[in-house]
């Protein structure tokens, strides 16, 4: 492709099908049309003051902000003037109404017990729990580390720590020592909440052994507060005399000092998330207080369409940003009911999410396309065991969907009736940038969609100009909004160079994406993974898609591989469904397919069959690594963000 901007990126790809909004959904949805949608997003942009000052009015303000923004790129100051403590829109705001004696969290345990915390249960636990905190030396502006599994303590000890005015940073239970201590030492914690262990996939995570190794390398940690959730009997734990402190016990002895939340300012630190590390070494993601309370707030209430009587499953692990926004901090500022799972969505069988639906009643499920291509690779069966009338909304987030996977969700899951919200955003965005409100806004399936309220997408050159409608190029996002990152915890500089240098006055999202003639937006892949097949820019979202779209296919993962000849060869990496084989007639048709889909020169050099894909602990295709496969080099760079790495191993293993 001729182009004077060498970053261009080609699309090939044209999905035509569209999804309304079901009437019925429409009918009752907060925003109900596309007119709706498109009158409330010319007012964000238009009168931010206004518009901001209505949304966010149900939350809980000590006093109220006087400037909405103050904006020196790269910094952005939102709602300054402004005191609050966000626990008090979680928690307390719900005490004096109806909402009261609501469930706030149902819990259920890998192995089927349940526990309900209504909203004074988990206001009642989350003032003891900062009363303990307190105790142990906790106050306004110390780092807390949260390292635990999918209980609701895990919720209470995040909204203690806000209660406080202290930072938290929730390092996902599934990580090694190395990682856990090299987060806690960059965030400087001073205390660090853990439990004896968890239940994943029937067996015991021991995460307090696992944090007394890293414990034992963090001279900063003071305290460890244990939760005692499995018991002395199955998971024995040793007590570091006068380090270690039992949960109950604390909490059973505080002091009132978690009675009163401690007010603290717009910008004060909330929490630091540091990103899975699909692309490199991991970044400590700073959110400050009221512009990301008010970013997850608004967008849970919008995009699900929340409804007092839903119950509203999250299925992300509170460890990413989507357990903070989607599972604790958005839903409880709204007053929803939110189920919570310890385990393994394939424990002690693949109908476990179904039954939980069923059980529950859960109205919308908000979960991610790895989950969603694994349940298919399992057949339509296990989703059919269970009652799914319940469910009236489905979501999506975390890697661009396959259009199949979207059809698939949409038909076997939501039994054709309920809409399908595809949300693209990120750890450092903080709430979700883009997507079609389900009341208002036609789907199309891969696509992402519009921006929500506030945000303003773009897809540029490198130089920042817009490209064409469907030519692909950078997504950055041009203005500042409520919920986006602060900085990068302790590095200001790798602030800027990360996301504000590469395209001159925007964001960089660091994805590729191109923009069709409805405005739909579609992101192609990360722009470190862009493909220069044959003279084409081309996203590995497009080559992917299309051998998803074959009927052998469950996953499939798009790489170069450095070629004398042709600069770069396209080696695909495919997982099949069971019932077919991983032999040259497969090969044939998926080569035929692709050339298909998208055109001759798209052809991959090399199919190589794997009975898994490497994916970070978030669930995504970790593609950095295939590339070092697909070379025949040593993995290069990080893996502790690897889920398992054996995938790795047996893929090195099966090489030709
Ligand atoms: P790291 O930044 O450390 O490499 P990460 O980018 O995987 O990790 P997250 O912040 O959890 O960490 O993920 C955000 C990224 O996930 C986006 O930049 C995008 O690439 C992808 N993504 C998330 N949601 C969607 C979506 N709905 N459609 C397409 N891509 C998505
Ligand atoms: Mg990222």
């Amino acid at each position: 492709m001729a182009t004077t901007d060498d970053r261009a990126i080609s699309s090939h790809l044209k999905e035509s099908r569209r999804f309304a909004p079901p009437d019925a959904f429409a009918q009752r949805a907060l925003v109900g049309s596309r007119e709706a949608y498109d009158a409330l997003y010319r007012e964000s942009l238009e009168q931010p003051d206004a518009f901001w000052r209505r949304e966010s009015s149900a939350l809980v303000w000590r006093t109220p902000w006087t400037r909405t923004l103050s904006w020196e790129l790269p910094h952005a100051r939102w709602f300054e003037g402004a005191t609050l403590n966000v626990s008090e829109s979680c928690t307390d705001r719900h005490l004096s109404g109806a909402t009261r004696n609501k469930a706030a969290i149902i819990w259920e345990g890998e192995h089927g017990e349940v526990r309900t915390l209504t909203y004074a249960q988990l206001h009642r636990e989350v003032v003891r729990c900062a009363g303990a905190l307190a105790d142990l030396g906790v106050t306004k502006g110390d780092r807390v580390a949260i390292y635990m599994g999918m209980v609701p303590e895990v919720a209470v000890a995040m909204l203690a720590c806000a209660r406080l005015g202290a930072t938290h940073s929730v390092v996902f239970g599934g990580f090694a020592a190395e990682a856990l201590r090299d987060r806690i030492q960059d965030s400087g914690a001073k205390v660090l909440v853990t439990q004896d262990a968890g239940w994943r996939r029937g067996h015991l995570v021991h995460l307090k052994e696992t944090a007394d190794r890293a414990a034992a390398q963090s001279p900063t940690i003071e305290k460890v507060l244990v939760l005692r959730h499995v018991g002395q009997d199955k998971a024995p734990i040793g007590m570091v005399e006068g380090r270690d402190v039992d949960w109950h016990h604390a909490l059973e002895h505080a002091s009132d000092a978690g009675k009163h939340a401690v007010a603290v300012d717009a910008e004060h630190p909330l929490f630091i998330l540091y990103t899975s590390g699909s692309t490199g070494k991991p970044k400590g993601v700073l959110h400050t207080t009221a512009g990301y309370l008010v970013g997850a707030h608004v967008s849970t209430k919008y995009v699900f369409d929340l409804r007092a009587e839903d119950v509203y499953w999250c299925t992300a692990d509170v460890g990413w940003v989507t357990g903070h926004s989607y599972l604790v901090y958005g839903p409880l500022s709204n007053g929803a009911t939110c189920v919570m799972y310890e385990g393994a969505p394939n424990f002690p069988d693949w109908g476990r999410f179904w039954r939980i639906i069923e059980r529950h009643g859960v109205t919308i499920l908000y979960t991610a396309p790895t989950a969603i291509r694994a349940f298919i690779r399992q057949g339509d069966e296990w989703p059919a065991k269970s009652d799914l009338s319940s469910l009236r909304l489905l979501g999506t987030v975390g890697e661009p969907i396959n259009p199949e996977a979207w059809i698939w969700y949409q038909r076997v899951v939501g039994g054709g009736r309920c809409p399908v919200v595809d949300t693209w955003w990120q750890t450092e965005t903080g709430s979700i940038m883009m997507t079609t409100l389900p009341g208002a806004c036609d789907a199309k399936p891969g696509s992402t969609g519009l921006p929500f309220f506030g945000v303003v997408p773009d897809v540029v050159h490198q130089d920042g100009t817009s490209v064409g409608p469907n030519q692909a190029g950078l997504l950055v996002l041009k203005s500042p909004w409520p919920s986006m990152l602060r900085t990068v915890w302790g590095d200001d500089e790798r602030f800027r160079t990360q996301y504000w240098t590469e395209v001159p006055g925007a964001y960089f999202t660091g994805d590729g994406a191109r923009r069709d003639e409805d405005g739909y937006h579609w992101v192609v892949g990360r722009i470190d993974d862009v493909l220069n097949v044959a003279g084409h820019r081309i996203g590995t979202a497009e080559i992917e898609s299309a051998l998803v779209s074959h009927p052998s296919v469950a996953e499939a993962a798009a790489v170069g591989r450095p070629d004398d000849l042709k600069g770069q060869a396209l080696v695909v990496f495919v997982t099949l469904k069971p019932a077919f084989a991983p032999d040259d007639a497969t090969r044939a048709a998926l080569l035929r397919h692709v050339e298909g889909e998208i055109g001759k020169f798209a052809r991959p050099d090399a199919i190589r069959f794997a009975d898994a894909l490497p994916k970070t602990r978030s669930g995504k295709i970790m593609r950095r690594l295939l590339k070092d496969v697909a070379a025949g080099r040593d993995a290069k760079g990080d893996t502790s963000t690897l889920e398992d790495l054996s995938v790795l191993a047996k893929l090195r293993a099966d090489e030709e």
